[in-house]
């Protein structure tokens, strides 16, 4: 610990002299509250610390102490089911030691209780050879997460003691690992780890798997895969928070981080009312048995928002590390940039486009870089993150800093579409204006589920269909659809299909709120049956309006809500019944 002290202020951001081997990164205790900050900018003597607490109040000649190590995250058995601050202090206890609402300063609290006991359950033994992120033993951390006890990424050697099955805290020592230098290293339940640096990994793997969320126009036409980067840019009601919960009840990660950088008070309280509610559909558990929370209250400072990005992701490569499928949320990265913003400004930094930093590219290169499917440990574990960013451009303009910044890093652009959620169609994923770059990589998944369904034939065809449909409007607007031609009405009625019939989609509907990869292909393969048959048919001269009319036209409709998960082979059947109709149209103009 060596100190120093302050020589200005200015809001969250306070210069400082006196300690001559201050690095940049290293945590800091300002003023005599001791307000928890980091060291951002260094010069000669002086440096500049970003302070995580309100400073009113903070004078200039009073100490800053720096503690000589980079900030850091905790990481160990009690996260999961928690919910922290930007700095990752647990919320519960810091709102209990403040004992009202707003939070007391300069609490120096851990994120986990190193008073709690843990069962260990060893799975290596005395003499093993321990490589990199080799698994040491197990705890149940949740009741549906095991924590895979892990030695802190860098030591490696000769397990030279290990503690057998017993209750634990996160600070007795488990396991003794000597290196090849002979050191002795002391192995806890809980490391820590510097949030800005990457947690290492063995090898990156390609993103060739995918994350199926069962929501259909997410996976069928515009996919993530595990360790993909998504953004979901949208204005307010467009449906980013439903979206969101969606994806954290039924895609198939296996834990959940969640970041809500609110701006407005009210938008986290939302956050932390709803998310504690929320179940997990597969397990009947809350699902909070399987996430982390961050919640950034309004009545902290802006720098940490922008800290809390870093400690999120940081808790998920370690998940990660253990064999897990992550999935980070970032609700929303707009008002992570607006922080970046904030200090920029406070530092007086030259700004690029509308005020924001011009390192605003880099960081959020840096957040999203981390994202991965990889090869994690020496035993050839895999995991990964996957991140999903939601952005809130203003006035839902795409072609703002932080949006167009953001689709450089990501690969998948879920475009929410204002005029589709006031119709209300849901999810309002834009066809037009969404894409992903994974489609080539998961080719070989969607073609193998079910035997003569290509799907990337098929989405061609279905995003084909969609983009004519849109030229078309243009002419109905001016002439009306009674004067196109049949064969050009039937792609105006195809394109209805597959966006009622297969793009909308309930998140409230028991049925429709999760639909597995094989069902979207049936029920897709069903629109483009129905679709060669009556073009063949209005070919030879049939008129559209005998298509329109047929029942099976509407019953395609509800195919959706109609044929649950268990009733996938009656729903392949139902292919006989759109022969059965057409065949008294074949009858005339087959
Ligand atoms: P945002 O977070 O973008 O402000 P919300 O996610 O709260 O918007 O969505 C606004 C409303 O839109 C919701 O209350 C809900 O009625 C409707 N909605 C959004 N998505 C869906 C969906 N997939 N299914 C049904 N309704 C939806």
């Amino acid at each position: 610990m060596q100190e120093g002290r302050i020589i200005k202020i200015t809001g969250p951001v306070v210069e400082g002299v006196g300690i001559p081997e201050v690095n940049m990164g290293d945590q800091v205790y300002v003023g005599n509250e001791n307000l928890i900050g980091e060291v951002i900018k260094i010069f000669n003597e002086r440096f500049i610390v970003q302070v995580y607490e309100d400073t009113s109040g903070v004078k200039p000649g009073e100490k800053i102490v720096s503690t000589g190590k980079l900030i850091s995250a905790q990481l160990g058995p009690g996260l999961i089911s928690s919910i922290f601050d930007g700095i990752q202090r647990p919320l519960d206890k810091i709102e209990k030691i403040s004992n009202d609402s707003f939070i007391k300063r300069g609490i120096n609290i851990l994120a986990l209780d190193n008073k709690r006991k843990w069962e260990f359950i060893p799975t290596a033994k005395k003499g093993d050879k321990i490589k990199t992120n080799n698994i040491l033993g197990e705890v149940q951390e949740s009741k549906l997460i095991k924590n895979k006890i892990m030695p802190p990424p860098g030591v490696t050697g000769t397990l030279i003691d290990i503690a057998e099955k017993g209750e634990y805290t996160i600070e007795e020592e488990i396991a003794i690992i000597e290196d090849e230098y002979g050191t002795k290293h002391s192995i806890k339940m809980a490391h820590f780890w510097p949030i800005r640096i990457p947690r290492p990994i063995v090898k990156r793997l390609s993103p060739d798997l995918p994350l199926i969320t069962g929501q259909r126009v997410i996976d069928f036409f515009f996919p993530i895969v595990k360790g993909g980067v998504a953004a979901i840019p949208g204005g307010f009601g467009t449906g980013k928070t439903v979206t969101q919960h969606q994806l954290a009840k039924w895609s198939d990660a296996d834990i959940i981080v969640y970041i809500g950088c609110g701006e407005r008070g009210n938008e986290m309280t939302q956050v932390l009312d709803e998310f504690p509610h929320l179940i997990d559909p597969k397990s009947g558990q809350p699902l909070m048995e399987r996430t982390i929370l961050i919640a950034n209250t309004s009545n902290m400072p802006v720098t940490a928002r922008e800290s809390s990005i870093y400690t999120g992701i940081t808790m998920a490569e370690y998940y990660r590390d253990m064999g897990y499928n992550v999935a980070i949320m970032a609700d929303s990265t707009s008002r992570w940039a607006e922080a970046l913003r904030e200090l920029s400004g406070r530092l007086e930094e030259m700004p690029a486009d509308e005020g924001y930093p011009a390192y605003l590219p880099s960081k959020l290169a840096e957040f999203y870089e981390r994202a991965g499917r990889a090869i994690v440990s020496a035993d050839e574990r895999e995991g990964s993150v996957s991140v999903i960013g939601a952005v809130s451009p203003p006035g839902g303009d795409f072609s703002e800093p932080v949006t167009m910044h953001t689709k450089r890093f990501t690969r998948c652009f879920w475009a929410l579409n204002r005029e589709l959620a006031s119709s209300r169609h849901f999810p309002a994923i834009s066809w037009l204006e969404s894409y992903s770059q994974y489609t080539d990589y998961i080719v070989d998944y969607w073609n193998s589920i079910v035997e003569n369904i290509e799907w990337d034939k098929m989405r061609a065809w279905g995003l084909d269909i969609l983009q004519k449909e849109e030229k078309l409007q243009q002419i109905v607007k001016l002439v009306g659809a009674d004067a196109l031609p049949d064969d050009q009405r039937l792609i105006l009625e195809i394109a209805y299909m597959i966006k009622t019939a297969f793009l909308q989609q309930g998140a409230f509907d028991p049925v429709d709120t999760f639909c597995s990869p094989k069902k979207q292909l049936l029920m897709f393969d069903l629109i483009y049956y129905f679709y060669t048959k009556a073009t063949k048919v209005i070919t030879n001269g049939c008129p559209i309006t005998r298509v329109h009319n047929l029942s099976v036209f509407h019953k395609i409709m509800r195919v959706k809500n109609s044929f649950t998960e268990d009733q996938l082979e009656e729903l392949r059947k139902f292919k006989d019944e759109i022969d059965k109709e057409f065949e008294k149209l074949e009858l005339i103009y087959g």
